[in-house]
């Protein structure tokens, strides 16, 4: 394989997808020597049908606000790879999505998804449309409109969207509802549901709650625990406020969290009753960074800061993607932190990475680290074609397992020669290898 030669080639072909370009770049770099000891790989032309998804839809979505006016957004959907189970991955509402970014993602999704060692393809989908600031009703009129169109694509065995940014239970709900009208059936065609209909218990925090066993795990082989550290979340989000109450529930102090207009610092920690505050005003739609600041005069805010200043031991940047750059590692490094695990999708600029590698900090990379979101969604997935619901102690003790797993497969396939743990080449090898042996095991189609 010639990796530059196959990215010389994609960016020809889709000149300007930033995001998309750097995600396929780290995957291909790290599996150069695995495709490379397997001359199959190449005869089928594995990585030139992996890099592309299968198909996109793009579509308009036509609603009316709550003045009377109509409003167009727009949207796709990504169906990447289905080689080791139906199309699944989240839907993105959000002002900045495009496809690149949507590809991204879709192509992350294919080996984060193989990682969980759950039947799951990788897919990605989304809109420009911005749920902040918009009514209920709004925001139903658009996932209503939304569906209309998107439903002819997907279903339980074919492609299962989740939520992402902008896409949480709210959301879900008037998606499912919508789903099911037209479909005439009540099937888990998405994941991140309701309770009382069909959700899954532990399923809002898995992501973070992963994010939080994965870095433990890293943490072990050092003989390092969350237990009295100094812990730095970015964003306050789905994934954000799991991550912060695991790591408070393993003993340590999360003194950060972010949004896009600065971070709070709270040297008391940001557990408890905060979190609940919080989620309060999340579910009210609004703001909620700088309101923490005045409810509780021990935090400060930090106007248009990053949360990587703060002197921390344990880095979980947890809102969105190119949030941690190279001098916000270099931060980090000179103020003694020991770990960053990727709770959002590939928060940290390859810059960042080569920083925050070369000073041997333990580092996960999202596609491993904040697997646990999809993992729980697979298991949603699994109690809905029983259907049955486990209790919050087995998802618990089934997300758990899934993340240490995970974690093996990283130590296996990433440990370098001097011992140290490369985490960002483990997780592509493990992912990439059972999807590559599925392709091949099933033709060129
Ligand atoms: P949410 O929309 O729930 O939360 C995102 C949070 O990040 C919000 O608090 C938002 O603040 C904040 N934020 C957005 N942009 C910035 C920025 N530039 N700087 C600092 N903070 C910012 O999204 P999720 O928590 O669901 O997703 C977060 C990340 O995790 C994404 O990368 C997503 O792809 C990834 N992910 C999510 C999973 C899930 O289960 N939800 C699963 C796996 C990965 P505000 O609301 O004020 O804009």
């Amino acid at each position: 394989m010639k990796v530059k030669a196959i990215l010389a080639d994609l960016e020809k072909k889709h000149p300007g997808e930033v995001e998309y370009h750097q995600a396929v770049r780290e995957v291909l770099e790290s599996i150069e020597d695995v495709y490379n000891e397997n001359p199959r790989f190449a005869k089928a032309g594995i990585l030139q049908r992996l890099i592309e998804p299968d198909r996109i839809f793009t579509f308009k979505v036509p609603w009316v606000d709550d003045q009377g006016n109509v409003q167009v957004n727009l949207a796709h959907r990504v169906q990447y790879n289905n080689a080791i189970g139906p199309y699944k991955g989240g839907l993105r509402f959000h002002p900045t999505v495009n496809l690149s970014i949507l590809k991204f993602l879709g192509f992350e999704q294919i080996f984060k998804n193989s990682l969980t060692t759950l039947p799951m393809g990788g897919g990605k989908g989304g809109s420009d449309f911005d749920p902040k600031g918009k009514s209920d009703n709004e925001v139903m009129r658009f996932c209503q409109s939304f569906m209309l169109e998107l439903w002819k694509h997907i279903g339980p065995e074919t492609d299962v969207p989740a939520g992402d940014i902008g896409v949480g239970g709210r959301e879900i709900g008037f998606l499912y509802g919508m789903y099911k009208k037209l479909a005439k059936e009540h099937t888990g065609v998405l994941t991140g549901k309701g309770l009382n209909w069909g959700g899954s218990l532990i399923r809002p925090e898995a992501t973070g709650f992963g994010c939080v066993y994965f870095a433990n795990e890293m943490l072990k082989t050092k003989k390092e625990s969350f237990k009295g550290k100094k812990v730095a979340v970015s964003g306050f989000g789905n994934v954000a406020w799991g991550a912060a109450i695991k790591a408070t529930e393993l003993g340590a102090t999360v003194v950060t969290i972010s949004g896009p207009d600065g971070y709070i610092f709270d040297p008391k920690g940001i557990s408890g009753e905060k979190i609940n505050f919080m989620l309060k005003l999340r579910a009210s739609n609004q703001d909620i960074v700088e309101p923490y600041a005045t409810e509780f005069p021990e935090s400060t805010f930090h106007k248009g800061k990053r949360p990587w200043e703060a002197k921390v031991d344990i880095a979980l940047p947890c809102a969105t993607q190119n949030e941690l750059g190279k001098e916000d590692a270099k931060t980090l490094v000179n103020n003694g932190c020991i770990c960053v695990s990727e709770g959002a999708n590939m928060p940290c600029t390859p810059e960042a990475i080569e920083v925050i590698q070369q000073a041997r900090l333990l580092f996960a990379p999202g596609k491993a680290a904040n697997a646990g979101g999809v993992a729980t969604s697979g298991l949603e997935m699994t109690q809905n074609s029983m259907k049955l619901n486990w209790s919050k102690e087995e998802v618990d003790q089934k997300l758990h397992s899934i993340m240490v797993n995970i974690h093996e497969a990283c130590v296996k396939h990433g440990t370098t020669r001097d011992g140290y743990v490369d985490y960002v080449k483990g997780a592509n090898i493990a992912g990439f290898l059972k999807v590559a042996n599925a392709m091949l095991d099933q033709g060129v189609v």
